[in-house]
């Protein structure tokens, strides 16, 4: 069983999410405001495994929330809820540190779904590695060590949290060490999304891992920008002539 944090203020879909994710087996608690879930969260330490946030909340919206988790190190798989036609809301709600997230009004079956996949997700790589599939549970190159069980990355003795969503797509792209990579076979493979969505919401993951993973982001070695299609993975530059 999880537990699920819904941050929603209108209280007629908070209790549908509710009513439908308990009949999934889950524990639903709800959070009226922004505010209201970071108390939960951040002061009273409550374990959540998944949080439902949408983005429009009276006070701190949510995108202000996410950011102010991950800004404190907390780390929960976040799927918010943006407004349908938004892709600015997509774009926002990757920066701001959610994993994934769906446009309302959404299709509550399509919603169950995406909580069960980000839940799954946390799970592989948390608990139970013997369900992962292979590559192995660390994977280690040039000096550093992601750590895809704890979502680790070790850099030189520094020790980086990692988001569900950014372990993911790390994984993805050391699977196809040495190939290019397309924005649009990411958002497919790693997130799961084939409508039309703007691409560029990976960039700002890229920018996020190059952070913990380059010496000088602004000069990558690891993560490279395949111009007009995408990025690839290099594990061992110096190798490279
Ligand atoms: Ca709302």
């Amino acid at each position: 069983m999880s537990r699920i944090l819904v941050v929603e203020d209108e209280s007629h879909i908070a209790q549908g999410l509710r009513f439908n994710l308990e009949a999934e087996g889950h524990a639903v608690e709800i959070a009226g405001s922004g505010e209201d879930a970071l108390q939960r969260l951040l002061e009273k330490n409550a374990p959540f495994d998944l949080m439902l946030l949408d983005v429009m909340l009276p006070g701190k919206d949510g995108f202000t929330v996410a950011t102010e988790l991950r800004k404190r190190q907390n780390f929960i798989p976040i799927l918010m809820l943006t407004a349908r036609g938004r892709p600015e809301d997509v774009l926002h709600g990757f920066e701001s540190g959610a994993d994934d997230y769906l446009p309302k009004p959404f299709n509550l079956d399509i919603l169950v779904a995406r909580v069960g996949g980000l839940l799954r997700r946390k799970n592989w790589l948390q608990n139970a590695p013997e369900a992962a599939p292979p590559p192995a549970d660390e994977f280690s190159f040039a000096g550093k060590t992601v750590d895809f069980q704890k979502l680790q990355l070790h850099n030189h003795g520094q020790v980086f949290q990692l988001t569900v969503m950014e372990t993911e797509l790390l994984r993805y792209l050391i699977r196809n060490t040495g190939r290019p990579v397309a924005r649009k076979e990411i958002l497919e493979k790693v997130w799961d999304l084939k409508e039309d969505t703007d691409t560029r919401a990976i960039d700002n993951f890229i920018v996020r891992l190059r952070r913990y993973i380059e010496k000088d982001p602004t000069q990558p070695k690891h993560l490279l920008t395949v111009r007009g299609l995408g990025y690839q993975f290099v594990a061992e530059p110096e190798q490279q002539k």
